[in-house]
């Protein structure tokens, strides 16, 4: 039976995506493997986003070259936003590469793997070069991220709603890897929910680009509520299934009608990961961020005042062209103001074809480095203040398995993701109680369960 290897780079839609790749391989017979020297189909989903991604997975498939030359029987693909952005272009400068497979085609790896294997096992030393490049659009390609292979004892999942994005940051290229805005409708995403939770599942992270406007092309308002609230609400209702969450949403579109749902849905989990960007209005605009440094303010407090306790996490571009000391300091002064239990901090790095690459007074690398340490430490500081304040208290959390860095240990999150590590029985992973939290570092809680 054909092994395969896939490795992930970027978000956790693309982990998820890889899932679904590895889901059907599986399905087919295939063997899924921990190590690309033992496969005989190695993947690689890649991500776009970031230009340290991107050249961290176009250096791997460099160096997979040289095996290569030694094995070439082996599969090599490119699945994902890179393929997508990239094309056959990839094919020049990586000649051993057999597959570029966009973001809407997936489903359909499966069958171009299987495709290339039998040429690779036919082809005579003189054939020309056998490739498959597929980046087309292809309608309805959000509804085939749906099937997910289940550990046992795996207590989260995520469950793709979406694709695509309509919303046209000047710094991002999601627009133009996932393509326009496409949502799968309630009831395919109610019956993956469903499944996964009849398997053990008991927590769900819904994923989306902009996950808060899901179906806002497909679907109506219902009673007042957007199409995301609906589905919030149908999701919930689902039993067995104890905890949800999404990620990410706009603050365009985080409505009253999905601040009600925090204060009414109550698996809905304390934690809302809410992108700032910027504190600077002027910078805000030329990101085509559609909102005010104010309108983000007041959607803090009201989610505060909706869901007391809640955390609050963010990413945050700095350097992005044009940004000045002043506006710097601006976004300074709003992460001081809001506090946040973590934000993700990013030095602006350029993406050709994104209109932020041709824009005059890009800042210099020392000056973004700067700003990024400096921001990091205010971060830091409020993410260890936010952790401090729970040393004393109980917390319910959800075990998720090992800790990553002590497996002695086992890990789990709060309902504020937070993650708390702690030692007992790994008969505990899957399940739901309580720890007293009796200290706290940078970043983890430590503490024991409590009955
Ligand atoms: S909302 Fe902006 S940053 Fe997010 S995916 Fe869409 S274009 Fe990119």
């Amino acid at each position: 039976m054909p092994k395969f290897f896939i490795k992930t780079y970027g978000c956790q839609m693309n982990e998820r995506d890889s899932e679904q790749v590895a889901h059907s391989l599986i399905a087919r017979g295939y063997e899924r493997v921990g190590c690309e020297s033992d496969a005989d189909v190695v993947l690689l989903n890649t991500c776009s986003v970031r230009d340290m991604a991107d050249q961290k997975a176009l250096g791997k498939m460099g160096m997979l070259g040289r095996t290569a030359k030694e094995r070439p029987d082996i599969v090599f693909g490119f699945l994902g936003c890179m393929a997508q952005a990239r094309g056959a272009s990839l094919l020049k400068e990586m000649p051993h590469l057999d597959l570029v497979i966009g973001t809407q085609k997936f489903h359909r790896v499966v069958d171009y793997v299987e495709e290339a294997l039998e040429q690779k096992r036919h082809r005579r030393m003189d054939d020309p070069r056998f490739s498959i490049v597929d980046v087309e659009a292809e309608i309805g390609s959000q509804s085939t991220i749906r099937d997910q292979w289940v550990a046992p004892k795996q207590a989260t999942a995520f469950v793709s709603i979406m694709q695509g994005c309509n919303m046209h940051c000047t710094f991002c290229i999601v627009p133009r890897t996932r393509g326009a805005e496409r949502s799968r409708t309630i009831e395919q995403i109610i019956a993956e929910v469903r499944a996964l939770v009849a398997q053990g599942v008991k927590e769900i992270t819904l994923l989306g680009q902009i996950v808060n406007l899901y179906g806002r092309h497909e679907f109506g308002k219902c009673d007042g509520k957007s199409p995301f609230v609906q589905l919030l609400e149908a999701v919930s209702s689902i039993e067995g299934l104890e905890r949800l969450r999404f990620t990410s949403p706009h603050p365009i579109g985080f409505r009253d009608d999905l601040i009600a749902a925090l204060a009414s849905l109550p698996k809905l989990a304390e934690h809302v990961h809410l992108p700032l960007q910027s504190g600077s209005d002027r910078i805000l605009k030329a990101m085509h961020r559609t909102y005010t440094p104010e309108k983000y303010l007041s959607l803090i407090t009201k989610i505060r005042s909706a869901r007391p306790g809640i955390a609050i996490t963010t990413d945050i571009i700095v350097g992005f062209p044009g940004e000045t000391d002043a506006d710097y300091q601006l976004t300074r002064n709003l992460v001081e103001e809001v506090q946040f239990d973590n934000a993700f901090v990013f030095r602006y790095s350029r993406r050709s074809e994104t209109p932020a690459a041709d824009m005059p007074d890009q800042v210099d690398e020392p000056v973004k480095e700067q700003r990024n340490r400096d921001l990091l430490e205010l971060i830091n500081a409020s993410t260890r203040r936010a952790n401090e304040k729970l040393v004393g208290t109980k917390a319910e959390i959800l075990c998720e398995g090992l800790s990553r860095t002590n497996s002695a240990r086992l890990m789990g999150r709060t309902r504020t993701n937070k993650v708390v590590v702690f030692e007992a029985d790994e008969d505990r992973i899957g399940k739901i109680f309580d720890v007293a939290i009796e200290h706290a570092n940078g970043f983890s809680l430590y503490g024991r369960p409590v009955n």
